[in-house]
Order: C-alpha cells, then structure tokens, then sequence
C-alpha cells in the first residue's frame, strides 16, 4: 500500500463514518487519474493540504520506523536516540566544515583498501576501505551509492527523528502542526532573542 493508497483509505473511512451515505469510492475503483495524490486527498476529500503534509509526514515516520526495525535498529534508548540525531547534525556540520555548498550532493562508494605491497588493508582486525565520491547516484552494475553532503545529513536528522517518533507512537505530524501554529503567534525574534 503506497502513501496515496493509505491517505485516501484512512480519511474515506473517517469521512464515510460521519457521513455514511457520502459517495466514496473505495480504492480499488478509482481510476489512474483519481489516484493522483493531492487530486485525491485536497480535490475530493476536501482536506486541508496542511492536514495531507502533516498526515505524509507520520506515514513517512510509519515507513523509517519500518525501515529502521528491519534492520536491527530497535533497541536504543531515548537517549541513544537523541544522540544519534545529533550525531547527524554534527555530520552536517563537518560537510559544512569543509566548505561544501549547502545544496551539494554527491555519492560515494567504498573501495577496498591495499599498501604499497599490494596486501589487503586492515583497521581494528577488520578490511579497510576507502571512500570514492561520484557524481552519479548509481554505479555500472546499476548498484545504489551512499548520497552525502548538506542536504542527505538534514535528511539523516529528519530519518532519525521520524524513527524515533515512529518506535514511541508520537503523531510527530500533529506535533509539528502545533508547534508551528504556536511559533506563528510569538512577537519577532521571540521578543529579543538575537538569533
Ligand atoms: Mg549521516
């Protein structure tokens, strides 16, 4: 079931809960046209497209918790959570550090590493590697490379953050909502604050 699909069934099924005789069709009657996410969700649900964003984010938030639990990543506490996202706005930092441009993305693959003599590297009783930045995103074999830079460490933030909500059942996207209504209604600069 893709984003759109669980958009649409979720707030059909509220909608037809107030409003029983409310001509909805269910999901797998609509037509290629109608499955268009926002033609959907703002067209003919009639949602508020900052309700679709905030609903996008907690299934986006449903899919790094997946993501993340499938790959062993389940057992660290909050506060190994809390470090792990600001771990990545330290690597954002570094990037930045390093004078990378803030829109700058490029990709990397990890290359075995050999001395001089030709023998096979090792760190810590483990094979070194080293890394080889590309422009493109995927390499000959049609393999996926890591993408780094500015924008891919926000995202890690985002992913974490996301993750972490996910593993502890927070509606991060009502959440946000709120908090951006309550930040709208402060005075400039919070009353003072210079940055
Ligand atoms: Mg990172």
């Amino acid at each position: 079931m893709d984003l759109a699909e669980k958009l649409y069934t979720t707030y059909r099924q509220e909608a037809l809960r107030k409003q029983p005789d409310l001509m909805l069709a269910p999901w797998r009657d609509l037509g290629q046209e109608d499955r268009r996410p926002w033609f959907l969700t703002v067209g003919i649900l009639k949602l508020s497209p900052v309700v679709v964003a905030a609903e996008a984010l907690n299934l986006l938030s449903a899919e790094a918790t997946a993501v993340g639990n499938a790959h062993g990543f389940t057992e660290a506490s909050v506060g190994e959570d809390v470090a792990l996202i600001t771990s990545e706005a330290s690597e954002l930092l570094e990037d930045h550090r390093e004078g990378h441009d803030v829109r700058r993305v490029w990709f990397e693959e990890k290359v075995a590493a050999y001395g001089t003599g030709g023998d096979r590297l090792q760190v810590d009783g483990k094979p070194a590697f080293v890394a080889v930045r590309h422009g493109e995103p995927r390499g000959p074999g049609g393999e996926l490379r890591k993408p780094c830079g500015i924008p891919s460490e926000a995202a890690d933030i985002v992913i974490r953050v996301m993750h972490f909500c996910g593993k502890h059942g927070i509606d991060l996207g009502a959440a946000v909502r709120e908090k951006m209504i309550y930040n709208a209604s402060r005075p400039f600069k919070h009353g003072g604050k210079t940055l």
